[in-house]
């Protein structure tokens, strides 16, 4: 009987599952296909869910039974494709399949609005064409393998140095694509940063509608981009990681730009990796998946040796660029000023002389990273983190970069009350200072987040670079981000010794991707160039192996050691991160999980629980249970079963909680 009909929804809540309704009143029943919007009561709020399909009984008694207000949707919003990715996403990181779903969406339309594409004015053709550069060997083989691959599920690593043409490997294997009618997704770490990514882009293909999903974007902008790129209006589709949910009608290759950056995997909440939903996109669709980087990560490179993806490799720079020179500066011997060895100071001057730019790459913003008194050595503290107030000029205060708290410059010590405090360390904005008392009359061009706050502020600084025959530009890894600047033939790495020693496994592969991403700016163009590393250890064997040998030798030599400790990609972790103002409940909380696993497994280790390297942030202590296999079914499966216990468990409201599979961050 119709009557005894049930609609079953996806909503946005965290629980991990399902929730029946009856549906809207006289309603036709061909009008309830699976993947439109429902609006439903929920508690004392109303919600816009996913109908999932419909059922002819429920777990629930029909008298308990829900009506839906009102059904949103003539037609399924989500694609088949981009759902079934969903349903494994919530799945695999154990998340909720309505929350997901909720995330696939653009805001206006997780809100309850129409999805109505209006019809666009015909735009003015927005950039000076450029035509294909003719390939080199590498570059060619490239372009022809991926071709080849055309709607078979294929996994490339473009292992290119910087320079090497990776963009324009992408560019001519979309050009038989999108003649052929289909769509290209570009993922990319950070739009707003290269813009001129964008615009290579938009030069070679003004033929065909390009959609940048970058964060300026209205609301309504970004509805009308998601409506476009789903209807095939739009022919290539350039955004961050959550771009990888994009509907497309017609896709036909997934280019993971810089597929080692670690911003492609989400840090809260549902803490998907974007790189790897690529994959399984591009093997739900059938089509060819690019992963490009000068510094592959070390989960891409062992796959390339299980022959489970393939390698493409452009070993050469493009064109007459030479790759640049490397000298360790050693900061025990020489002569050090603010930071600044003698022996860089005069590098940078006698590059400046030749008319060429310089860039100082320093990761830590903001004028000094420590407050001082030179009494008592107190240092200033952040109230709601472990971690101290770095001190920033103009406006002058304390500024905590994890909380973001803020607080006047103290008069005195609050531990002894004396007025002798000094700003202790380097960071952007001191390095600055001194640049501009050694060099009085060279354009000085700062890049970090401070510096490019407001909106167009960064292409307003690329422009100043552009612009400027010498100059230095001087930044955080903002800097070393995909940037061409032709001019650039000296990079100086101030400070090169903080991943060298880190508690993070990550943290040597993170060092010598970013050195490597650093020294990338120099010499790309004509001018040969030289990275200058400062130090105090220049005899790491690591570093030493990174300059001397290259990324790949070094990455080896990563990967032998992950092995021998069995740690990823050689076994995979997952960790319950848990926080709450209060410490024992944290634990307790944790404790309770570790008691829920089986303890006589030998393909599961558990640790923990213990206090994060931040032990404290915003005022909550944070603790982590750390869970490594050999074998991902098992841990897979054990998670589920102890997610399924959690939810049951009742009065840890106190805690707030989150699973992390895969984590970036140990
Ligand atoms: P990557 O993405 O690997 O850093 P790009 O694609 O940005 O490299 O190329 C670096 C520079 O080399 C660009 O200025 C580009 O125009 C140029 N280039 C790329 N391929 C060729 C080629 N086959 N011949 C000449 N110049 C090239
Ligand atoms: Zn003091
Ligand atoms: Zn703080």
């Amino acid at each position: 009987m119709k009557e005894q009909q049930v609609i079953r929804l996806a909503l946005p809540l965290p629980l991990r599952k399902y929730f029946d309704y009856l549906p809207p009143e006289n309603i036709d029943f061909k009008a309830l296909i699976p993947g439109i919007r429902v609006q439903v009561p929920f508690q004392q709020r109303s919600l816009v869910g996913i109908l999932v399909s419909v059922e002819n009984k429920s777990d629930v008694p029909y008298a308990k039974l829900k009506r839906a207000q009102a059904i949103l949707d003539t037609q399924p919003l989500v694609p088949e494709d981009v759902y079934k990715l969903c349903l494994w996403a919530a799945e695999y990181y154990h998340y909720s399949v309505g929350e997901v779903l909720a995330s696939a969406l653009p805001t206006l339309l997780r809100k309850g609005k129409p999805a109505i594409l209006k019809v666009r004015k015909k735009e003015e053709d927005i950039a000076e064409k450029d035509t294909a550069l003719e390939l080199n060997a590498d570059q060619q083989f490239a372009v022809q393998q991926i071709n080849q691959a055309k709607e078979t599920f294929q996994v490339f690593l473009l292992n290119g140095v910087t320079g090497s043409g990776k963009t324009e490997v992408y560019l001519q294997s979309m050009t038989e694509i999108l003649q052929a009618g289909k769509q290209v997704l570009v993922l990319v770490p950070e739009i707003s940063l290269t813009p001129q990514t964008v615009q290579r882009f938009r030069q070679r293909f003004s033929q065909h509608k390009i959609l940048a999903l970058h964060s300026s974007l209205t609301e309504q902008q970004r509805l009308q981009a998601w409506l476009m790129a789903k209807s095939n209006d739009a022919q290539i589709i350039i955004g961050t990681r959550s771009a990888i949910f994009t509907p497309l009608a017609a896709l036909g290759l997934i280019i993971v730009d810089e597929e080692h950056d670690a911003s492609f995997k989400q840090q809260d909440r549902f803490r998907y990796h974007a790189r790897d939903l690529a994959i399984m996109r591009a093997n739900m669709n059938h089509i060819p998946v690019v992963l490009g980087s000068a510094t592959p990560s070390l989960e891409s490179m062992l796959n390339v040796k299980r022959n489970r993806y393939q390698l493409l490799s452009l070993p050469i720079r493009a064109g007459v660029a030479q790759l640049p020179d490397f000298r360790l500066l050693d900061l025990r011997t020489l002569p050090v000023q603010e930071g600044l060895s003698s022996e860089l100071i005069n590098m940078i001057r006698v590059h400046l002389q030749r008319d060429n730019q310089v860039m100082l790459f320093l990761n830590r913003r903001g004028f000094a990273p420590v407050l001082y008194c030179t009494q008592c050595a107190w240092m200033a503290a952040c109230k709601r983190c472990d971690a101290r107030m770095v001190y920033h000029q103009h406006p002058e205060r304390l500024q905590c970069h994890h909380c973001d708290t803020r607080s006047r410059i103290p008069e005195k010590c609050q531990q002894c009350g004396d007025t002798r405090l000094q700003p202790v360390g380097l960071g952007t904005q001191r390095l600055e200072q001194t640049l501009a008392k050694l060099f009085p009359n060279i354009p000085l061009i700062r890049v970090d987040r401070d510096s490019t706050r407001r909106k167009g502020e960064m292409q307003n600084l690329l422009e100043q670079i552009a612009n400027n025959s010498k100059a230095i530009l001087l930044g955080t890894q903002m800097l070393a981000k995909g940037h061409h600047f032709p001019n650039v033939t000296l990079v100086g790495v101030i400070d090169a010794d903080s991943g060298l020693f880190s508690a993070d496994f990550r943290a040597a592969e993170q060092m010598g991707q970013l050195l490597m991403q650093v020294s990338g700016r120099a010499g790309r163009a004509e001018k040969a160039g030289v990275v200058a590393i400062q130090t105090r250890h220049p005899d790491h064997a690591l570093l030493q192996l990174l300059i001397k040998k290259g990324y790949q030798a070094y990455a080896d030599n990563l990967l032998g050691e992950r092995e021998m400790a069995l740690l990823p990609p050689f076994s995979y972790f997952a960790v319950f991160r848990a926080e709450a103002y209060v410490e024992d409940n944290v634990k307790n909380f944790l404790t309770i999980i570790r008691d829920m696993l089986p303890n006589s497994l030998d393909t599961l280790q558990v640790m923990g629980p213990v206090p994060a390297i931040m032990a404290r942030k915003k005022g909550l202590h944070c603790q982590h249970l750390l869970m490594k296999t050999n074998k991902r079914s098992v841990l897979q499966a054990t998670l589920k079963n102890i997610l399924q216990q959690l939810e049951s468990l009742t009065g840890n409201h106190a805690v707030k909680w989150v699973l992390d599979v895969d984590p970036v961050e140990v």
